[in-house]
């Protein structure tokens, strides 16, 4: 298909018919990683409303809330409230993230079966995003993977500022590729890397891939964590898929800032990878105007305008539509 055929725009499942195995994953992160870094603090039945809408969408992934104390992430208090709501959902997998073994143990309280532990790359931004250095934070995680895997349960390690640091600059690749590594050894089962404020290009994502599989971490348990910051998440996502990853974060409309640049954008926006693979014909599972709408009642619940570039257009088309409508009712009656 021609990436300018008017079958570009529609809905991503309707461009299911890539080469066998031409898929790709979409790992939801709005209602977590998106709601965190927003100012309001939205009430458990918005949040309903953004996870049953995301379900119905058919994002099978949703990492739907965390376990840090709740102290530190006030908008996230609710997870173990939120999770007994989410008991009844089949076929997804929600994912709590976690930071250390009280928090896994939390998870594990609230029916969690797939958790996330996170560390950085580079040891300034661990430091100050956890306050530990990158040595105590392995330790702590080794132990949380290995109690996790213990119990069957799924884990995915986040491993942030793989491709620059805001405090440090340029992160050795092979410092990510030995964390990886390490976890990996511990037990984890995906390993996430993170474009913390958005300095990645698709060449350095390129190189961090290869280095990854040279280092013997498969390609097959990599994810990516794009930021949008300076608008270049779908160029780096592209260039990961290029290089064989398959699983790919995003938030809903764009959903939560960056939070090292006031008013900047943060995590790759789900509708745009959707929008963008369906356009490849590449199958996400995902229904993009479904996405769409929840990506909208978001905005309103939000009260506020959500940076998504297929989020935006999506609304404009119905600006258009609401002020068509008026006139033809205005001839009707
Ligand atoms: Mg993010």
């Amino acid at each position: 298909m021609s990436p300018l055929s008017p079958e570009a725009s529609r809905p991503a499942q309707a461009s299911s018919q890539g080469a066998p195995g031409d898929a790709v994953a979409l790992y939801e992160v709005a209602p977590r990683d998106g709601l965190q870094n927003e100012a309001r603090v939205l009430p458990l039945e918005a949040k309903l409303r953004l996870i049953h809408g995301l379900v119905g969408a058919g994002f099978t992934d949703i990492e739907a809330t965390s376990f840090v104390r709740p102290s530190w992430i006030p908008q996230l208090a609710d997870a173990a409230e939120l999770m007994r709501e989410l008991a009844q959902v089949d076929g997804v997998n929600f994912w709590g993230l976690v930071p250390n073994a009280r928090g896994l143990e939390r998870a594990l309280d609230a029916g969690l079966r797939h958790v996330a532990t996170f560390m950085s790359a580079s040891e300034t931004h661990n430091r100050k995003n956890v306050n530990r250095t990158r040595h105590e934070s392995l330790a702590i995680l080794r132990d949380v993977i290995g109690t996790a895997k213990d119990d069957g349960v799924t884990v995915r390690s986040y491993i942030s500022t793989v491709f620059g640091c805001p405090f440090e600059g340029a992160v050795p690749i092979k410092d990510s590729v030995r964390l990886a590594q390490s976890l990996i050894d511990a037990g984890a089962d995906i390993i996430a890397l993170g474009d913390t404020t958005g300095m990645a290009d698709p060449i350095l994502v390129q190189r961090v891939i290869a280095a990854m599989v040279a280092g013997g971490v498969p390609v097959s348990r990599l994810a990516l964590h794009m930021h949008d910051t300076m608008g270049t998440a779908l160029a780096n996502v592209l260039a990961g898929f290029q290089a064989g990853v398959r699983t790919f974060d995003g938030s809903v409309a764009g959903v939560g800032g960056c939070p090292y640049a006031p008013g900047a954008s943060g995590n790759a926006a789900s509708e745009d990878l959707a929008h963008l693979f369906g356009a490849m014909g590449v199958f996400t599972g995902v229904d993009l105007d479904q996405a769409a709408r929840t990506g909208a009642t978001l905005a309103t619940d939000l009260g506020r305008q959500l940076p998504g570039r297929y989020h935006r257009f999506w609304l404009g088309t119905r600006v258009r539509a609401e002020t068509d409508r008026p006139a033809q009712t205005a001839k009707s009656a």
